[in-house]
């Protein structure tokens, strides 16, 4: 059958700086997930999108042709469903507490997660850390989990938004990644896709986040939130700060063993409040603003959600999680304030260390990771242990405190101004 569009003028029209008719926004990614428009044809949109962008309509569009391209989960679950979305950061172990606690408080979690790339840690990667867990589960596991124990985490089954998994990994090649538009409808096209009634998106800003800047971060949760709306998603985003990382540990077993602790009850104070905070919006999305997660989590109950929810993926709640082979130990050079502790050194030197990979398909280290001993405001004095840097190869360490340099500071004095705000810097809704 004769195509309807030819590619060549789709690209034309973007490149001009038209806009694309939902015609030919829903030829084109249909085409390109069948091969009918070429790798390098749809190099060229992209480069196109990425310098002319697209308008909120287009977006949409964009974003529900990438749906259409794969299968929507019909979430046959008796409980209200809700999920969160990060951007992603240094420490950003968030889903491991929040997802059994927010089913703890009556509500469904399906997660559908991925694998890390570069400087941020992906979620199955720290909780394949965990012996015997598994992260690949049939539809119908998935449905059997979410009405028994009301929260799954697990990977993406391969009939989630195949156009993105195409056309994420021609982003990955022709620098095309950093573009909100594409970002927008990548992101939100694989959780539409995944059927939950309502979506918080935790849009992180700061060195260790994708978005830098506070302004970007905030038309990226614009965007997104009006997408979601826009497909019948009750969403909202929280801006939250990715200057320092999120708690003390940055790795994958490490982060599990730090959720854990907040899971008990305990754990760093950061952590704690946005793990409560995110919650709290997600109960709100799916009419369950009774609830009050911070009482759920002291309780126990959420702990109790987090064993059944590894147990019946087949991992081993109680099983020693892996130990690192080699531990170096920074200390502070001076008497002082820490007043940086930048996420982005600190992530790049844990993925240095041997915790994320370079490509996909590359294997992590369970064990490696950095453990941060001190947080920015705290004093410290010369000789004090402020970071440890695990790793089961020692010749990864003169890489890892490279790209340290700079990247601790103590002051004489505290003299950063004081901001007044928590992690959670704004709430975005429609
Ligand atoms: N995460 C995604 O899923 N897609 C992007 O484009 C960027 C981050």
């Amino acid at each position: 059958m004769a195509e309807p569009f030819a590619a060549v003028d789709v690209i034309r029209a973007k490149r001009d700086g038209g806009r694309l008719s939902d015609e030919q926004i829903a030829w084109v990614v249909d085409a390109y997930t069948r091969g009918a428009v070429a790798e390098e044809q749809m190099s060229a949109l992209a480069m196109a999108i990425f310098l002319r962008g697209m308008d909120s309509a287009e977006i949409s569009r964009w974003t529900g042709a990438m749906i259409e391209s794969g299968e929507r989960l019909s979430l046959d679950v008796s409980r209200p469903t809700v999920d969160k979305h990060s951007t992603g950061g240094v420490g950003d172990k968030i889903t491991l507490p929040l997802a059994p606690l927010v089913a703890a408080c009556g509500a469904a979690v399906p997660q559908l997660s991925g694998r890390g790339l570069g400087h941020t840690g992906g979620t199955l990667d720290k909780l394949e850390s965990i012996p015997g867990w598994r992260a690949e589960l049939s539809t119908a596991e998935i449905m059997k989990q979410l009405n028994e124990v009301g929260a799954v985490v697990c990977a993406a089954t391969e009939g989630l938004a195949p156009a993105d998994r195409k056309l994420y990994a021609l982003r990955d090649v022709t620098s095309t990644v950093e573009s909100i538009p594409l970002i927008a409808s990548s992101i939100m096209s694989k959780k539409i896709a995944e059927g939950a009634a309502g979506l918080v998106l935790d849009v992180k800003t700061g060195s260790g986040a994708f978005m830098k800047t506070r302004d970007q971060a905030r038309e990226l949760a614009r965007t997104l939130v009006e997408i979601g709306t826009a497909h019948g998603v009750a969403t909202t985003a929280l801006l939250t700060d990715m200057n320092t990382p999120l708690g003390n540990a940055v790795g994958n077993a490490i982060e599990v063993a730090e959720s854990v602790e907040v899971l008990r009850g305990g754990g760093p104070a950061d952590v704690v409040e946005l793990t409560v905070a995110l919650a709290r919006e997600m109960l709100g999305l799916a009419g369950l603003s009774d609830v009050d997660p911070a009482e759920v989590l002291a309780s126990g109950r959420a702990y109790e959600t987090w064993c059944r929810m590894i147990s019946a993926q087949g991992g081993d709640p109680a099983a020693a999680l892996p130990a690192p082979k080699h531990v170096h130990v920074v200390e502070a050079e001076r008497d002082g304030v820490l007043s940086t502790l930048d996420a982005y050194g600190v992530g790049v030197a844990a993925w240095r260390l041997g915790a994320g990979r370079a490509r996909r398909g590359d294997p992590v280290q369970y064990a490696a990771g950095i453990l941060c001993l001190a947080k920015p405001g705290e004093r410290v004095a010369a000789g004090q242990p402020m970071l440890e840097l695990h790793t089961d190869t020692p010749d990864a360490v003169p890489a890892a405190l490279e790209s340290l340099a700079g990247a601790v500071v103590i002051s004489e004095t505290n003299d950063a101004p004081a901001s007044g705000e928590g992690i959670v810097l704004e709430t975005i809704k429609l």
